[in-house]
């Protein structure tokens, strides 16, 4: 039998994945690609892999690019085989070897025009157990995002993938800007008379050749073609005509790479198929500003949405100044009758709270109140299902709700007399270092005892990703969100004077009246504002103005 460094009985986890990033889209990775990345001592990436596919790490990984980058030396192939070989040994000769891997991250599939099957014989030569997870590759992704697919039975049984990209023919070096740096040795004779879907790689610089090849090789001109360039991607953009004008179209539309090349008849189908640039916020660059901690829902509702989304973190919350106190007024939850969440922040910072002082669920007080959607489903993330919500994230209205509550449970005294009935009753606020008096103030008329506990307070970030001041200052932003006061106010501090007035040109996009009201001090007035006062209600907002801008005909 011949020796195999694929498996050792002893030894039977693979110290290195050849991984398939998918073509963009981190949607698109394997469930097997996430596994991998998880446990991931090192990652070894290139340009076409999506860097966001990087927080799959854990934050120890090791992370190396090899891709391109401006100005500077790129890594020849026999220089990151070395580089892969040396980080496999250095593990196999660590602590971690057995738990971890190394991980080789390409765009699209590992074996298509990636070069990963060199990289594999490198591995089996060194004798470095690995495995290899496929990906879905660009020439397979590209057209179904561009609502083109590659068979149909009515036009097609065969598709063919072609790398685009030629030998120069002189030096024998080969020429092209990609990742591959496979021969072209592609028969267009074989490939005019075979028909069918044509998919080429790497191929926008050689289009014109490329066409006029399988022209002259006798394929009709009035063949249906198309380009997608950076698909997958929310920037994703597709040119269509035939064999013969393609590579002009392409060039008008100044299309450059990565993009994949479609010819054959199966393109005509796009018309019927096209779902992913058809989505209502398709092309639309939304900058979401939003607290440094909150996982971004409405995000990730945008993305889906099909607009591009820029994150911009405008608070960051930390401990509060006094933590003693937080934490004492925690640990003496139970004494009260109702413990009252006004933000997901102060849900969160009193569950990190309780974790520390070694509570759980039992620990809370007798009813929970929360103000708001968003409170009342952190709450419930993290097992506790409140008692009373207000249904809007204003304090007023939950002082009133509270009152009523507590007011019935006090001798059944409708609420517009309740308020000498909460006497007895005893509050803990535990919310911001600087929030609203109102609550406190109604809740106090109606002489209850009341609490009132900062369990955290926010802080402005020293400056914004430098990938959203860019897209600010060159106006690329179609619509900035504001989902509080402080968001707004934040992002004004944050910013410099001229980026400032690139706001103002920007549509802006409130949660409700406190909000608006602070982005029109600013001098930034809401172009619209959400009927409700939370984040689906900013998405209908959204979707309500792009429909009215596509019923104007206008495309911004
Ligand atoms: N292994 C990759 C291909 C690498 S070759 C795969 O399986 O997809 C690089 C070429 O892939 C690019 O020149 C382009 O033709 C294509 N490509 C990769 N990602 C792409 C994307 N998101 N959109 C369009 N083309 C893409």
């Amino acid at each position: 039998m011949t020796k195999t460094p694929f498996f050792d009985l002893e030894r039977p986890y693979p110290v290195a994945a050849l991984v398939g990033a998918g073509p963009g889209d981190i949607g698109l990775m394997t469930l097997a690609g996430a596994k991998a990345l998880s446990t991931a001592a090192v990652v070894i990436y290139d340009a076409l892999a999506n860097p966001a596919l990087l927080e799959l790490c854990g934050s120890d990984a090791e992370l190396i690019y090899v891709g391109k980058r401006a100005r500077e030396h790129t890594l020849s192939q026999d220089e990151i085989n070395a580089l892969l070989v040396r980080k496999c040994r250095d593990l196999m000769n660590g602590p971690e070897y057995q738990k971890r891997c190394v991980v080789r991250l390409k765009g699209g599939d590992p074996f298509v025009f990636g070069r990963g099957g060199e990289e594999g014989q490198v591995l089996t030569e060194a004798e470095i157990p690995f495995i290899i997870i496929p990906g879905i590759t660009a020439g397979i992704a590209g057209p179904a995002y561009a609502g083109i697919p590659v068979t149909h039975r009515d036009f097609t049984s065969t598709v063919t993938f072609i790398t685009g990209h030629q030998r120069d023919a002189g030096s024998g070096k080969a020429t092209g800007t990609q990742a591959g740096d496979e021969t072209s040795d592609v028969n267009y004779d074989a490939l005019a008379k075979l028909g069918g879907t044509l998919v080429f790689y790497m191929g926008v610089k050689n289009l014109p050749d490329i066409t006029q090849k399988l022209i002259s090789s006798g394929m009709a001109a009035t063949t249906p073609a198309a380009v997608v360039r950076m698909a997958t991607h929310p920037e994703q953009q597709t040119v269509v005509g035939t064999v013969e004008t393609i590579a002009e179209a392409a060039e008008k539309a100044k299309i450059k790479a990565p993009a994949i090349t479609v010819i054959g008849k199966v393109v005509s189908v796009r018309d019927e198929l096209n779902w992913f640039e058809a989505r209502p916020l398709f092309g639309q660059t939304v900058l979401v500003t939003r607290t440094r901690q909150q996982a971004s829902e409405l995000g990730e509702q945008l993305i889906n949405l099909g607009a591009k989304v820029i994150e911009a973190p405008t608070i960051e919350i930390v401990k509060p100044t006094d933590r003693q106190a937080a934490l004492a007024a925690i640990d003496n939850m139970r004494a009260y009758d109702c413990v009252v969440f006004t933000s997901p922040n102060g849900v969160f910072s009193t569950w990190q709270a309780m974790e520390e002082l070694e509570l759980d669920g039992r620990d809370f007080a007798a009813s929970v109140a929360a103000i708001g959607p968003a409170t009342a489903d952190a709450l419930r993330s993290i097992g506790i299902t409140p008692d009373i919500v207000a249904p809007d994230a204003i304090g007023e209205e939950l002082a009133s709700e509270l009152i009523d509550y507590f007011g019935r449970k006090n001798g059944d005294v409708p609420a517009a007399d309740a308020d000498m009935n909460l006497s007895g009753r005893r509050f803990l606020l535990l919310r911001a270092e600087i929030a609203r008096p109102a609550l406190v103030d109604m809740l106090r008329k109606a002489h209850a005892e009341v609490h009132d506990v900062p369990v955290y307070q926010t802080r402005i970030p020293d400056a914004l990703p430098p990938s959203a001041v860019e897209a600010i200052g060159n106006g690329t932003v179609n619509w900035i969100t504001f989902t509080s006061a402080s968001t707004a106010k934040n992002l004004h501090t944050i910013l410099p004077e001229e980026l400032r007035a690139m706001v103002g040109k920007c549509k802006r996009l409130s949660i409700g009246p406190m909000t608006s009201q602070a982005m029109e001090s600013l001098g930034w007035p809401p172009t619209a504002e959400a009927r409700e006062h939370n984040i689906p209600g900013m998405i209908q907002a959204l979707l309500h103005e792009a429909m009215k801008t596509q019923a104007n005909g206008s495309g911004k």
